[in-house]
């Protein structure tokens, strides 16, 4: 049965996690992971969480099956979120949600049924996109195309490129947008050119499936959640896929949703019965953990203070990451400008390093960066920012 089964590539950033792991010199960085590290290189376990997990220990709850869209105040807590806790989409209930396996799970519950819905339609995602989004839609049976996105000469957004292709598309093109933090290139769209994509959808007749998994990684929870309330205002149905494992720094624990907004009540409670059906034959219904914690933390007024200023902390850390990484290069005489670094968001920056460099700057200097240029600028630290201004300045020479 297996005799012919051939070995699949490995995952480029997996991939590059464990020759990085394999690498024996003690001044070694990694640049090309996903994940935010404190200024100690640690994955931090945040305050508010920790209270909440003791609280749920505490408990001693019985671990019964959850119902099949999870936990309803985790749901309810998350449309707050995304949409604001007076949206009237919420009052009118054409929102619905299901806790979900990460923003992955989420990806991957709402391209099953809208590969369900629109058998024929393709799925257009940003060049570049977060790697997954390729091959999660193709997974799902859709053709997948790309609309022009990150304009490496500008350190921007080909706009004028963007808006073309979005209105070139069939009417039910489901177009898969990055609300805040755009993994990979750190380049977001400005509030004005939001306003602009939704007057484009809306006139195309595209289906939104607004990704969101960064949300308060940029310039604030709400501040980040600007895209996804401008799609909420143009009365437009959509799919939103959000995240906590980078917000509440829970990535293993698999905490995110699927939030889907129709047209009416009554639309939506039919909605979410299909949805029930995808999920119940993919796994059944989700686990009880991070859901619990993450509900508990939102729901109570001190906890959610503390994760405010705990995720603020984060947001924080990371801009000044970015504007020492921009200052100690400028100190070591490198003559290209790096102040794009500055506005970009979340996690990542495409450094705008080419592939042979950040080889260079593997081999030579022990920093490891992704092919395309990205880097973690969530990965650095106090102690190795010096290690890798000095090595990105020797590459550029
Ligand atoms: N969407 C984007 C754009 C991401 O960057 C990621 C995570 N790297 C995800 C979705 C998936 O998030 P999760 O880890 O919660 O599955």
């Amino acid at each position: 049965l297996f005799a012919a089964v051939e070995l699949a590539p490995r995952d480029p950033i997996l991939g590059l996690t464990e020759q990085f792991n394999a690498d024996t010199r003690s001044n070694k960085v990694n640049l090309g992971v996903g994940v935010y590290y404190n200024d100690e290189g640690k994955i931090p376990l945040l305050g508010a969480v920790r209270k909440a997990e003791l609280a749920r220990i505490e408990a001693a709850a019985a671990r019964g099956y959850l119902p099949i869209e999870g936990i309803v105040a985790y749901n309810q807590l998350v449309q707050k979120l995304l949409l604001g806790a007076d949206s009237p989409l919420i009052a009118e209930g054409r929102a619905l949600t299901a806790q979900s396996l990460g923003g992955t799970g989420a990806l991957k519950v709402g391209a099953d049924f809208l590969k369900r819905l629109l058998p024929g339609a393709k799925v257009a995602i940003s060049n570049p996109s977060w790697e997954n989004h390729r091959a999660l839609f193709e997974g799902a049976g859709f053709e997948v195309v790309n609309y022009p996105y990150y304009d490496a000469a500008t350190h921007g957004v080909d706009f004028d490129g963007m808006l073309a292709a979005l209105r070139s598309y069939p009417a039910n093109t489901v177009v898969v947008l990055h609300a805040c933090c755009h993994n990979p290139t750190g380049v977001d769209l400005t509030v004005d050119q939001w306003h602009q994509v939704v007057a484009a959808v809306k006139e195309t007749g595209l289906v939104p499936f607004l990704d969101i998994a960064y949300q308060g990684f940029g310039d604030g929870i709400d501040a980040d959640a600007a895209a996804v309330r401008l799609f909420a205002d143009a009365n437009l149905t959509f799919l939103i896929s959000s995240s906590f494992s980078k917000s509440f720094s829970l990535y293993g624990e698999r905490v995110g949703a699927l939030t889907l907004v129709a047209a009416n009540r009554e639309e939506s409670a039919r909605v979410l019965s299909q949805l029930k059906r995808v999920i119940r034959t993919n796994y059944s219904n989700p686990p009880t953990h991070g859901g619990t914690v993450v509900a508990h933390v939102l729901g109570q007024p001190e906890l959610r203070a503390e994760w405010e200023t705990e995720l603020a902390g984060m947001r924080d850390r990371i801009r000044d990451m970015r504007k020492a990484l921009v200052q100690k290069l400028k100190d070591r005489g490198v003559e290209r400008n790096f102040d794009f670094v500055l506005k970009q968001r979340g996690m990542f920056s495409y450094s705008g390093l080419t592939a042979d460099q950040v080889d260079r700057l593997r081999e030579e200097h022990a920093v490891y960066a992704i092919g395309t240029g990205r880097i973690c600028v969530a990965a650095l630290n106090s102690r190795n920012i010096d290690a890798v201004a000095d090595g990105i300045a020797a590459v550029l020479k």
